[in-house]
């Protein structure tokens, strides 16, 4: 069994942890990131393709400065790299005037500065005929929104991590986190890592390595379509930028167009996904009455110029918190943890990695955490 001290050690390297890990080397500070499976896999929360990035969240104002925050360190990091990590095409958030999706991102503007333009119904419905909406259906455009590129840019984290000194450890899974007077051991089958700080990122797996957290991990797969008419540029990403929209009986649709090397992706929101899964037993099949049924009837209903049959399915999964919000910062003396994504983490990981960063070296964090204050449980 090998031994290491080191500052910090992240465990978990999917959206959250590797962002940590990357922001934690920025800072000098000794770094070890241990992941369980491969970088970029497929079977936790942080697979596939692409992920919708929002500033005007409408989950809460706070959202709005963590996602500028993103932004900004991805375009620092894209600048170095020559790659894209965020493509701004602007979303509509639509529904009824007093919807989540409206409302919210009104909130997001009022209260946090979010630049946003409202479009009337018929403003809506000329300029995105797409979508086959409800007689009240407005919308509230946020012109930096547009989607992220989820498993590039967890890759991309953990590379500049360890180009700047950090050590990782793939396909190594944490079996105990021991607090020690002085130190906090984690253990794994084949190394010890002796740190002064533990940042926990486990995802799914979060309430497994740190008990008493209120989490539900829920199955929810990732589904891609295409147009009925394989020729139509109706669905293309500059035509049909990312959504999210909301119906009345208390569902909705969200998604983004068609590019190079993916379909139009479309999830829905309030559909009967099972929730308390067990994270290691999940079923990875695809079932097409349990997992296709409800989607594609709403895409009839709603969007009918899409084709309703998925072209393509991969199983994934959200941890929903009570409240529908992070839980990111200091829970113990040594114990830092970052999850209970509540299926809108990618966008905020750079930030909150950035956050993680200060709150591990004790910095003060620069951006307010008190509404993802994990001792709100
Ligand atoms: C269908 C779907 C759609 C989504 N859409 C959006 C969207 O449009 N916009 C958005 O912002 N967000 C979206 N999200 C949410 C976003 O994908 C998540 O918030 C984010 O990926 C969560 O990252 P994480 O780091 O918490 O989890 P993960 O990326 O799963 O990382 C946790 C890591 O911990 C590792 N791990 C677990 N246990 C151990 C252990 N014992 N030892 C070592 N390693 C361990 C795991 O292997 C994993 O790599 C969506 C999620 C889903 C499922």
């Amino acid at each position: 069994m090998e031994t290491l001290r080191t500052d910090v050690v992240v465990v978990g390297l999917g959206a959250f942890g590797s962002a940590a890990l990357w922001r934690l080397a920025r800072r000098g500070v000794r770094v070890v990131g241990i992941e369980r499976q491969a970088i970029g896999h497929p079977f936790g929360s942080s697979h596939g393709s692409t992920r919708l990035f929002r500033v005007a969240c409408m989950e809460h104002p706070g959202l709005t400065r963590i996602a500028q925050e993103s932004l900004r360190l991805w375009t620092e990091l894209g600048e170095q790299t020559g790659e894209v990590y965020v493509r701004q095409t602007g979303s509509l958030n639509v529904g009824g005037p007093d919807s989540r999706p409206v409302a919210g991102a009104r909130r997001a503007a009022a209260e946090a500065g979010a630049r946003t333009t409202e479009l009337s119904h018929d403003e809506l419905s000329q300029r995105f005929p797409q979508y086959r909406l409800s007689a009240d259906d407005v919308a509230v455009w946020d012109p930096g929104a547009g989607i992220c590129y989820a498993e590039p840019t967890v890759r991309a984290h953990v590379a500049e991590a360890l180009r700047l000194g950090a050590t990782v450890y793939p396909h190594t899974k944490v079996t105990a986190i021991d607090p020690q007077p002085g130190e906090v051991r984690v253990r794994t089958p084949t190394v010890e890592v002796r740190a002064q700080q533990v940042v926990v990122c486990a995802g799914a797996w979060l309430g497994k390595l740190v008990p008493g957290l209120p989490l539900s991990p829920r199955r929810t797969p990732l589904f891609w379509f295409q147009p009925k008419d394989p020729a139509s540029e109706a669905f293309r990403l500059e035509n049909f930028p990312s959504f999210i929209w909301a119906f009345r009986d208390g569902r909705g649709l969200w998604g983004h167009g068609a590019d190079e090397g993916f379909g139009v992706k479309v999830g829905m929101d309030g559909a009967a996904d099972e929730r308390d899964v067990d994270p290691d037993e999940l079923d990875r099949y695809i079932h097409p009455r349990k997992d296709i049924a409800e989607l594609s009837a709403a895409i009839a209903e709603h969007l009918p110029d899409l084709d309703p049959e998925p072209v393509k399915v991969i199983p994934c999964m959200v941890t929903d918190s009570p409240d529908g919000q992070f839980l990111v910062g200091r829970r113990e003396d040594r114990l830092v943890i970052a999850g209970g994504d509540s299926g809108h983490g990618f966008k905020h990981c750079a930030g909150v990695g950035e956050l993680l960063a200060q709150i591990a070296t004790k910095e003060t964090p620069s951006l307010d955490v008190s509404f993802v204050d994990p001792l709100r449980y």
